[in-house]
């Protein structure tokens, strides 16, 4: 009882979303969208019976069209989105003086985790709300207009590395004119389930595209699945809107932090201001962080918290052989994307930029205050 009410990351009360997901893909009404979390395509293939090299980014996401969603969508493309609207937070924040640290918000087991235990530091959460819930909001606005002429309804499904998402996709707020941003959320154990269902003949399928327009994203939103990737994603373009130069720095190596100081932390220079910045994963280690600045014996102006030891890639809905080891060879294979990938900063995404130009005219706009945004004081825990 003790551990179910207070698990931060909700992972002993999951609820399994299968049976909405195979009614809404059943029905002819409904028009479904999925969108794939970074730390997926890095685990996928482990309960499905793949090697790592054949379970593929790009045979995932034929995967995902064999059990026949309308539309796979990248939830990398929504991390460019949460780092253009979070980098921008950022720096209105620090130029309007507001109490330091700002936290990132992206993991819901974190916000959760801040809200019972550390509430004196729950206005200091980023309003941004986190990718999946931003690419959902997105997806729907988007597709709105049409599904009405057609007196269909949208579904969206995020797969994610993560149960603390079942209950952030719930939350009422995190919702517009379309319903709830995001409609059901599956594990990586649930979407792998589906698969063997099905009977998905994974090591045959071809290697395919993400749908256009919220398929394509860059390095920066790939990394968001590891510790220390929002922080280095969110200052990589945080310093191009303050210098009109694109930086070319890591912020921490994650790995640093010890038993004495289970945090890492770094001060960089941008714009000529000096930012102390700091990361921390695992609920353990936040409190020590936490408490170091309750205390005064430590101040940041940027914090990155992950719930889970290793961020997402070691996440609670991964397939069940985790250890440290292997979050280490997901996060490894998240950085070889990020290293490989041509775009490696959230404001170059192409689409990104029409999607602006399209939707939200600029980031912090009215408009995305309203569909990209949220007040995480009015949720209830
Ligand atoms: Fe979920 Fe990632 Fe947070 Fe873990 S670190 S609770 S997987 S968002």
């Amino acid at each position: 009882g003790q551990c179910i009410t207070h698990c931060p990351t909700g992972a002993l009360t999951a609820r399994d979303d299968t049976g909405n997901v195979l009614a809404a893909l059943a029905d002819p009404q409904t028009i479904t969208v999925v969108q794939v979390a970074p730390a997926i395509r890095s685990a996928w293939g482990e309960g499905v019976g793949l090697a790592r090299e054949q379970a593929t980014q790009g045979r995932m996401v034929a995967a995902l069209r064999a059990l026949g969603f309308d539309y796979v969508f990248d939830t990398d493309f929504g991390a460019d989105l949460t780092i253009m609207e979070e980098a921008n937070e950022f720096i209105e924040w620090v130029k309007g003086g507001k109490p330091r640290p700002m936290f990132t918000s992206c993991c819901p087991g974190w916000v959760r985790f801040a809200k019972l235990h550390y509430p004196q530091f729950a206005a200091q959460l980023s309003s941004s709300k986190s990718p999946h819930q931003m690419l959902g909001a997105t997806a729907k606005a988007l597709l709105f207009e049409q599904a009405a002429e057609q007196g269909k309804r949208i579904f969206v499904v995020s797969v994610m590395p993560c149960v603390a998402k079942k209950y952030e996709a719930g939350v009422p707020q995190l919702s517009s004119e379309a319903g709830q941003d995001v409609d059901a959320v599956l594990t990586t154990r649930e979407f792998d389930r589906m698969l063997r269902m099905f009977n998905v003949d994974c090591a045959a399928l071809p290697e395919q595209k993400f749908d256009d327009p919220l398929g394509t994203s860059t390095g920066a939103g790939t990394i968001f699945g590891r510790t220390g990737g929002v922080m280095e994603a969110a200052l990589r373009s945080a310093a191009f809107f303050l210098t009109g130069e694109n930086p070319d720095f890591s912020t921490c190596d994650t790995t640093a932090a010890t038993p004495d100081k289970p945090w890492v932390d770094k001060t960089l220079e941008i714009a000529g201001m000096q930012l102390r910045i700091a990361i921390a994963s695992g609920l353990e280690n936040t409190s020590a962080l936490l408490d170091a600045l309750e205390s005064g014996e430590a101040s940041y102006d940027f914090v990155e918290i992950m719930a889970c030891p290793g961020g997402c890639v070691g996440g609670g809905g991964q397939p069940i052989a985790f250890n440290q080891e292997l979050a280490r060879e997901r996060a490894a294979v998240l950085n070889s994307l990020d290293g490989a990938d041509v775009l490696r900063y959230s404001h170059e995404n192409p689409d990104i930029a029409a999607l602006y130009e399209r939707l939200y005219e600029h980031p912090l706009s009215e408009k995305a205050e309203k569909l990209l945004h949220t007040d995480q004081l009015t949720w209830d825990i």
